[in-house]
């Protein structure tokens, strides 16, 4: 149980993407759009895009007399789901790391600059 715990801990610090990042959906409903991260789920290796991924929640009525509404709520995604857009080229890209002795630097695998 313990080295599965140990990969899965490392597996996790290689997470590609960051708050901030600019992404863009592979798949799902609002596939092809990008946006920008603003929650990333380490756990679950999820992440919440800013005003993508929205779905409509219906709410009850909390009191008597007052009516039910529709609330948009923006549903977190699989990271698999979405690519980074690398600020250089400006295209959807993978991502590779550079580590030197100091830190774990991002880089574009299509134009080689550092993200
Ligand atoms: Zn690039």
């Amino acid at each position: 149980m313990i080295p599965l715990l140990l990969w899965r801990r490392n597996w996790c610090k290689f997470m590609n993407i960051k708050k901030g990042d600019n992404v863009k959906i592979l798949k799902g409903k609002d596939a092809g759009k990008t946006g920008k991260v603003i929650r990333v789920s380490e756990k679950d290796n999820k992440i919440t895009i800013d005003g993508l991924n929205v779905f409509k929640k219906h709410s009850k009525p909390k009191r008597q007399g007052q009516k039910g509404e529709i609330v948009n709520v923006v549903r977190p995604l699989d990271v698999s789901n979405a690519q980074i857009v690398c600020p250089s080229c400006n295209k959807a890209t993978r991502v590779g790391h550079r580590i030197n002795e100091k830190q774990k630097t991002r880089y574009c695998k299509k134009c080689n600059a550092a993200i």
